[in-house]
């Protein structure tokens, strides 16, 4: 074959659509000169027509087809004579046979003989009957051919729909199942992230940082007799950045970067985990120095159970083992360094977390005040908002939320004050959109009774007096009754941001959270259903006091909580039936006690908690300040806040 490579442009490309082409066209024209030899010449005549022919003597030879179609060929002088001029064929193709000059369909064979017999007997003919059979030779091919045609067809469409559908153009990728499905980053086609746009993770940022520092200059730290760690692990809370600080280490160190998630390494075949890790690690060798980013790792990394009940884990254990050894295995004292991320550091296998594989654990916490405040910074930049707007507010505001929330907030405050069609982003947009992202849309025209409407209106009275009474209960923000998302109505509440939590702080907030229930049954004298969330969240937490964190006298110092999740598709219990039935007692009585306190609180407070009531019905939202109005100034300042703010 000539290989014309000067032009190679023009080159055409053999592309699987031709050769279906190729193939429909074959069968087309095969179709067609099959039908052209096939189909007898002669012209169309009707059987009594025929049999008068006979009759008269012209007819030399009838030749019956297939039992089914007629061929008459007639005398030498019947064919000079009037009426059968110009019935033999012009076919193109001069034929050796004589070609008929007239067919015709009979119909039933027999009966057919039995006239043309009848005829011939009758005038002492003798005129030649005689019989063929005509294969279409195509056609019968083509018939034994379609089976294969089919079965060929439905193969090649497998195997381009295993293969991905064509994705990138890299055909046969069935093949192509063991290798690494790591992507690697690209400084010109990738947008770049870089370490200032991580806002906060003041400690973690450092430590990346320091990782990127090590594969630039490594002779800084081999030159002291150091080794190079192998990996590093961020480990925290959904959303608080991990992903962000390893985009950003892909940004800045020089060196190349392939990124995966742990998911990439699962298949339905078996063994194809461990080949895709060998894969991996061999790609990154021949690039080293180089980091390898596996997010989500926990989807390989857990811990290796003993009790492989359905032994469908048996693959993920080949992929860890893989993994495991390529960390630290034998002579793996290349420049690779694997970063990963997960949010569930606690089932991770502990031979994944031990020393010379991730040496470093980096945890990436949920951001404090000041850490939001940044965050807000980076996300306000391509904003446009009031000049005027408090930053320190909107952090303030915002407790418990993670980097990816605040990124939603400022989004959305965004699309809210376009929706209003303002020029510039304020305060009360972040505000709405901050109410919009806890409590999910507010719905104005759901259907309420007022006396559905009076119920939440104490229900979330009871709740705002409640915790304005108590010590430890969280400061109260507003509260409505416009519904919103599937709740009717809503407290809004900024809670401290304590790292460790006592048991009467969370005894207040129980009761808090009773108050609702409560001021239904003070005022009312009947409860509801309205309380189903906050029921949920309180006993949650009860549980949690008696069983997690040791708090009740009664149970004792014990927790039967399982940091290695093994536990968590057991069927057994880890305590006898006599302390299940304690611990269920311990609940409920911590329960009932807040209950009980909240309804004396309320009783003792029944005209306050009616005149709240009373301006909440009236003004469907209400603030700080309204409360402060009938109650007076809360007794109990947040410490933890006021500190901050004087630092
Ligand atoms: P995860 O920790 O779950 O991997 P990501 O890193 O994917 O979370 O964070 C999601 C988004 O949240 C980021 O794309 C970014 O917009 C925002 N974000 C989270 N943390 C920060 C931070 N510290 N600074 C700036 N943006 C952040």
């Amino acid at each position: 074959m000539a290989k014309d490579n000067k032009n190679p442009n023009k080159k055409p490309k053999l592309n699987p659509y031709w050769i279906y082409g190729i193939i429909i066209a074959v069968f087309i024209s095969i179709q067609i000169f099959s039908g052209g030899f096939g189909e007898s010449t002669g012209t169309q005549t009707t059987p009594a027509q025929f049999l008068d022919y006979l009759e008269q003597g012209q007819v030399d030879k009838i030749e019956i087809v297939n039992k089914r179609e007629a061929r008459v060929f007639l005398t030498k002088e019947a064919q000079t004579q009037a009426p059968h001029k110009n019935t033999t064929s012009k076919s193109i193709i001069p034929s050796v046979n004589a070609s008929p000059n007239y067919k015709f369909e009979f119909g039933d064979l027999q009966n057919f003989e039995k006239q043309v017999n009848e005829v011939i007997q009758n005038n002492n003919l003798d005129t030649e009957l005689v019989y063929e059979t005509e294969h279409n030779v195509w056609g019968d091919f083509l018939l034994t051919l379609l089976p294969f045609v089919l079965i060929i067809g439905v193969w090649i469409f497998i195997m381009r729909r295993m293969s991905g559908g064509g994705g990138g153009g890299a055909g046969g990728q069935i093949f192509n199942i063991g290798k690494s499905k790591a992507k690697l980053f690209d400084e010109k086609i990738d947008t770049k992230t870089s370490f200032k746009d991580v806002a906060g993770l003041e400690g973690a940022k450092e430590e990346v940082q320091e990782i990127v520092d090590f594969l630039k200059f490594p002779e800084k730290y081999t030159a002291l007799g150091g080794k190079i760690p192998k990996g590093a692990l961020l480990v925290g809370p959904p959303g608080t950045g991990k992903t962000l600080l390893a985009k950003a280490v892909a940004g800045e160190a020089k060196v190349p970067f392939f990124s995966l998630s742990g998911s990439d390494f699962v298949e339905m075949f078996v063994g194809v985990g461990a080949s895709r890790v060998r894969d991996l690690f061999k790609q990154a060798k021949e690039k080293s120095p180089s980091i390898i980013f596996i997010d989500e790792i926990d989807a390989i990394g857990r811990a290796r159970g003993k009790n492989n009940m359905s032994g469908s884990n048996d693959e993920r254990e080949n992929t860890l083992n893989q993994l495991l050894t390529e960390m630290d295995g034998f002579g793996t004292n290349t420049n690779v360094i694997v970063l990963a991320a997960t949010n569930r550091a606690d089932v991770l296998d502990s031979a994944l977390m031990r020393a010379g594989r991730f040496d470093r654990q980096i945890y990436v916490d949920l951001p404090d005040v000041r850490e939001r405040q940044e965050i807000f910074e980076v996300h306000l930049r391509p904003l446009k908002k009031e000049e005027t707007l408090d930053i320190d507010f909107l952090a303030k505001q915002t407790p418990g939320f993670s980097g990816a929330d605040i990124a939603n907030v400022c989004n959305e405050a965004a699309l809210i004050a376009a929706r209003k069609g303002k020029k510039s982003v304020n305060k009360q947009d972040f505000l709405d959109a901050v109410d919009r992202i806890i409590g999910g849309l507010e719905k104005k025209n759901k259907i309420i009774t007022p006396a559905e409407k009076r119920a939440v209106a104490f229900h979330e009275a009871g709740h705002a007096t409640v915790s304005w009474m108590l010590e430890h209960a969280a400061p109260l923000v507003k509260v409505t009754i416009v519904p919103r998302g599937r709740s009717l109505g809503a407290a809004w509440y900024l809670p401290e941001e304590r790292l460790i939590v006592h048991p009467e702080q969370m005894l207040d907030e129980m009761c808090a959270a009773l108050g609702g229930r409560a001021a239904e049954k003070v005022i009312f004298d009947k409860i509801s259903t309205g309380a189903l969330s906050d029921l949920e969240k309180v006993t949650k937490q009860a549980r949690a006091m008696v069983t997690v964190y040791g708090l009740s006298d009664k149970v004792g110092n014990l927790t039967y909580y399982d940091s290695s999740g093994q536990s968590e598709y057991g069927f057994t219990k880890p305590y006898s039936e006599k302390t299940a039935e304690l611990i269920d007692q311990e609940i409920s009585d911590i329960i009932e006690e807040q209950y009980q306190r909240a309804i004396t609180l309320l009783e003792n407070n029944k005209d306050k908690l009616t005149e709240l009531a009373e301006v909440l019905l009236d003004k469907e939202v209400i603030f700080k300040d309204n409360l402060e109005k009938i109650f007076g100034k809360r007794a109990f300042e947040t410490p933890v806040l006021n500190s901050e703010e004087e630092e």
